[in-house]
């Protein structure tokens, strides 16, 4: 600040003033009166003195509380100016400071608020944007940015309904007055689908401006999929049964017009509809099986067997199977089937279904004289189950799938032969209900391998050892 504009200037100028106007107009009064002239020198001189110190005072006061103003600009709440007196300039400094107490509390107070909104808003598994009232985003957070596979330099600035893939359908205006509940399906970087629910809300200042958007980004990809499966479900029991009631309702009704009376033909339609009854029934007990199984407090009942002793025994039912049937072709079962007991923890029930439903499939698929190969190996923590045989084996395409519900690799075909494409499924939900996994492979043309690996502790082996050898 210059000089002359400073307060202490200003007032001695105008003091000096006022004694040269009073001196032109008293000229004649002073001249003649030296006393009178040498006291108002005097006089003058200590008015001079006392403004120049008062002025001097003030302005080294209202200097400081600037000062201070400028401290608080640049978030210096802590240090104080040395300010004594009990006047006016000095009671606006007391306020300047308490005003300062208050914007550090407020800062301080909007500061953690803006920390933990930036907490949750780090944390939170949904995804949160939010826009300027042109639809520009303004901020994203780490969800959002994972679920659109994008970084925060990249959307940031960039039309909300770009980044959202919404720009065919909806304008930004759209998304304010309509604020519609939106599912967006995209694929991630790993090609998987994912299904993104939108939720948007409008953000507005207290005199009802609207200054944004802001826009929930919810991962629905599993009720999506749950959903879409359950539709599929419901689509395939409904088609799986209707097409063998409709033939036996056919047949009945041939019957019912008098197909009964001929010898020829009544037996095959009447065998027909028993097999095709029958298959319904299979079909139905698959399916309490399965839904069984798909309640989530479904547990195993387990108990400890020995599975070399167990494997034998399922696998000695269908020797005297084909003996006592007889099939219709020759099937020859090869173990390979250590010696030494194998004690593990299973569900027998279940786990012989398991059995029954591999078995019977190599054995439905097997040619006439195919070998199907039984072998057990045991590592330090898992029993390594296969079963394999000689059949037309399942196509690369296909392995992934058999496991599904209803699937089948040629549909006409494994129909004839009896099979409710649920076999494999049951298979599948019974070795994830025993922490195990299972797989099929096949090179699509001779033979099928199914793969169970199931965990195995030798520790259980051995206590089951020393316990029958104290007995
Ligand atoms: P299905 O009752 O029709 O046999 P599964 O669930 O047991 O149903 O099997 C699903 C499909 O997998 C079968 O329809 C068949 O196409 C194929 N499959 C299963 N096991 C074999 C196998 N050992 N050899 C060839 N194909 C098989």
């Amino acid at each position: 600040m210059k000089f002359y504009n400073s307060i202490v200037f200003k007032a001695t100028a105008l003091v000096l003033l006022l004694f040269t106007i009073f001196i032109i107009f008293n000229y004649d009064l002073l001249s003649q009166n030296l006393i009178l002239y040498r006291s108002f020198l005097v006089f003058a001189l200590i008015c001079l003195v006392i403004t120049i110190f008062t002025t001097q005072r003030v302005s080294g006061t209202i200097f400081k509380i600037s000062k201070q103003v400028e401290d608080y600009t640049n978030n210096n709440y802590s240090e104080r100016k040395n300010i004594v007196g009990n006047n006016e300039t000095t009671l606006l400094y007391d306020n300047v400071i308490k005003l300062g107490e208050e914007i550090e509390k407020t800062q301080d107070t909007l500061e953690s608020q803006h920390n933990r909104l930036n907490g949750i808003l780090t944390y939170m598994t949904d995804g949160v944007i939010a826009t300027d009232r042109r639809g520009k985003v303004v901020m994203a957070n780490a969800a959002a940015l994972s679920m659109l596979d994008e970084t925060e330099k990249n959307i940031l600035s960039r039309r909300i309904v770009d980044v959202l893939g919404l720009a065919q359908k909806y304008s930004f205006r759209d998304l304010l007055t309509q604020s519609p509940e939106i599912i967006v399906d995209r694929e991630n970087e790993m090609g998987e689908y994912v299904s993104i629910q939108l939720h948007f809300a409008l953000f507005r200042r207290d005199s009802g401006f609207i200054s944004g958007l802001v826009v929930v980004l919810h991962d629905v990809t599993e009720q999506e999929t749950a959903e879409r499966e359950r539709r599929l479900f419901v689509a395939n029991v409904s088609h799986e049964l209707r097409t063998p009631l409709t033939s036996v309702k056919s047949y009945l009704e041939a019957l019912d017009e008098g197909a009964w009376k001929d010898p020829d033909i009544a037996p095959n339609f009447i065998s027909v509809s028993l097999e095709e009854t029958n298959r319904m029934i299979r079909m139905i007990s698959d399916l309490l099986t399965l839904s069984r199984m798909d309640r989530e407090d479904m547990i195993a009942d387990k108990e400890v067997v020995n599975f070399v002793a167990f494997l034998h025994f399922q696998l000695n039912r269908f020797d005297q199977m084909s003996a006592t049937t007889g099939l219709d072709k020759t099937i020859k079962i090869i173990r390979k089937i250590p010696f030494n007991p194998i004690w593990i923890e299973i569900d027998t029930d279940k786990m012989g279904q398991v059995i029954d439903n591999i078995m019977n499939n190599a054995i439905k698929y097997s040619p006439e004289g195919g070998n199907i190969t039984v072998s057990l190996e045991e590592t330090s923590n898992q029993l390594l189950l296969k079963i394999s045989d000689e059949g037309m084996g399942i196509p690369k395409k296909d392995l992934p799938k058999v496991f599904d519900r209803f699937y089948r690799v040629d549909k006409a075909r494994n129909r004839e032969q009896g099979g409710t494409g649920l076999g494999l499924a049951i298979v599948r939900d019974v070795i994830k209900l025993h922490d195990g996994y299972i797989w099929a492979s096949s090179d699509g043309e001779s033979g099928t391998t199914i793969t169970i690996i199931l965990p195995y502790n030798p520790t259980l082996t051995q206590e089951v050892e020393e316990e029958d050898d104290w007995e």
